[in-house]
């Protein structure tokens, strides 16, 4: 899909400093300001932008380059003492209450059953609406769905899915969602009588969904906000391929997905850890994605303190809720547990050998769960306050000296303008080279294109930025 070349014709002429040669005013100052390059070479994620000089390879850029402006994060950071642990703690109760969630259970027994588990996130979710002063608008999407899981026959199934519509025309129609599943299974995946507990996998996340409502639902945000608890995850990733489909039946553009399975359980010594965020490579040459994006976004919005970026789509042979999205091409990304422990999922509670089975409230650690509500609402929250990425970001310059990188975007009046971010092909997070104004082109003078990747986003006058859009070589025309 290429569009005829339009942008306006402003070059930026970044770091102009850098075309001149630094006049030493004094011997001193030019030692120093060398021994700044040399030594810059931490580099510390976005916002340090200095050389990426280390051992013996030339400086980049060749001349002195002059740091962007910082321009501070959005406000109003969600704290984590506002998460409840004990609401947390009763959504993971309610629905292991329920025996078994099997996907093919009872879904009108309001004791055992899936049913019995919808009814308890539609009451937490409606009473959270009730807060919002009614903007929270809770749907149950009944819907039917075939897999070898289901006898190869349609099943009955259902999401629940609260929405809380953005307030700016253009950006309300992209939808950032939180999403767990609330099925479970025992050892059999086709056993819909025994108990499934599934504290872990996945009432955990279902239970961060709820929290995400509860943190978000009294705010306002310029992009609309989904939590969603699917059903069928276990019959074959049911659930999350309808939720995608309702989507894009009511007309959202999916801005991004976070997916919550397996976020309970932090049972190794020192915990609570970092949150697992994995995310699949795309078709370009250096494997970036809309889903590494996405895990770069929610990384720098959380921290490293916070967040273990996996760059995979999942862990080995395993999928999500978060799968259909990808393969949709859409930024989806999938949280879970920093360590997994095999007996306490998917297993029919029992004890043999002395080993418990089963996956049981008792292994779970709600300290490390509301970090992972925290950090799932703040990125949500910060990506809804954000302008919209740019488009048609392309790079120019090979076999030249420069660096020019090119986009274009929509008016936003609440945009204050781009960062231009460029990184080592090796590393894995961008760096800020330089925030302009408008969109066009940037030239990074003397920045090699055949040693760095470019991407540009957004920025609001709030400091909220967009995911980042990686620049794809221009098609010649
Ligand atoms: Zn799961």
């Amino acid at each position: 899909m290429m569009t005829i070349w339009e942008l306006q014709s402003r070059a930026f002429i970044l770091s102009s400093i850098a075309a001149r040669r630094i006049i030493p005013l004094c011997a001193i100052g030019f030692a120093m300001a060398v021994l700044a390059s040399v030594t810059s070479m931490s580099v510390a994620g976005a916002g340090q932008t200095k050389s990426t000089t280390a051992g013996h390879d030339p400086a980049e850029p060749l001349t002195r380059h002059v740091a962007p402006p910082h321009i501070p994060r959005v406000a109003g950071a969600i704290k984590r003492q506002n998460v409840s642990e004990k609401d947390l703690r009763l959504t993971v109760q309610q629905l292991v209450a329920c025996g078994t969630r099997s996907s093919i259970s009872s879904w009108s027994d309001p004791q055992r059953g899936i049913g019995c588990a919808r009814d308890h996130i539609v009451t937490r979710f409606k009473s959270i609406a009730r807060t919002s002063g009614g903007r929270l608008q809770v749907s149950e999407d009944r819907f039917q769905a075939t897999s070898p899981r289901t006898f190869s026959k349609p099943a009955p199934l259902e999401n629940v899915v609260a929405l809380l519509p953005g307030t700016d025309p253009q950006l309300s129609k992209t939808v950032f969602v939180v999403s767990g599943h609330f099925d479970s299974m025992p050892s059999d995946v086709m056993d819909a009588k025994s108990d499934a507990p599934g504290a872990d996998d996945d009432a955990s996340g279902t239970a961060v969904s709820i929290e995400c409502a509860r943190l978000l639902a009294r705010g306002s945000y310029r992009a609309t906000l989904v939590f969603a608890a699917v059903s069928g995850e276990e019959q074959g990733l049911l659930g999350g391929k309808r939720l995608l489909e309702y989507l894009q039946e009511k007309g959202y553009q999916v801005g991004g997905f976070l997916d919550n399975d397996i976020v309970g359980a932090d049972f190794a010594p020192g915990a609570p850890h970092r949150v697992r965020v994995f995310s699949g490579a795309g078709k370009i040459e250096d494997g970036d994605s809309p889903s590494r994006e996405l895990a770069r976004a929610v990384e720098e919005i959380d921290g490293r303190s916070a967040i273990r970026m996996i760059f995979r789509v999942d862990r080995l042979g395993r999928g999500g809720d978060h799968y259909p999205f990808v393969m949709a091409g859409l930024p989806a990304v999938r949280f879970t547990e920093p360590l997994e422990n095999y007996h306490h999922e998917h297993q029919t509670p029992r004890t043999a050998n002395g080993v418990v089975y089963g996956d049981l409230i008792q292994f779970l650690n709600f300290q490390f769960i509301g970090n992972v509500a925290r950090d799932n609402a703040e990125a949500l929250r910060e990506l809804a306050l954000a302008p919209a990425p740019p488009h048609n970001v392309e790079i120019r310059g090979g076999v030249s000296p420069d660096a020019r990188v090119s986009w274009t975007a929509d008016e936003d009046p609440e945009r204050r303008g781009f960062e231009v971010l460029w990184r080592e092909t090796t590393s894995p997070r961008w760096k800020v080279f330089e925030v302009v104004n408008q969109p066009g082109t940037a030239v990074l003078q003397t920045v090699s294109t055949d040693n760095h990747f470019f991407a540009v986003r957004s920025v609001g006058r709030n400091g909220a930025r967009s995911l980042a859009v990686p620049a794809v070589i221009a098609r010649r025309r």
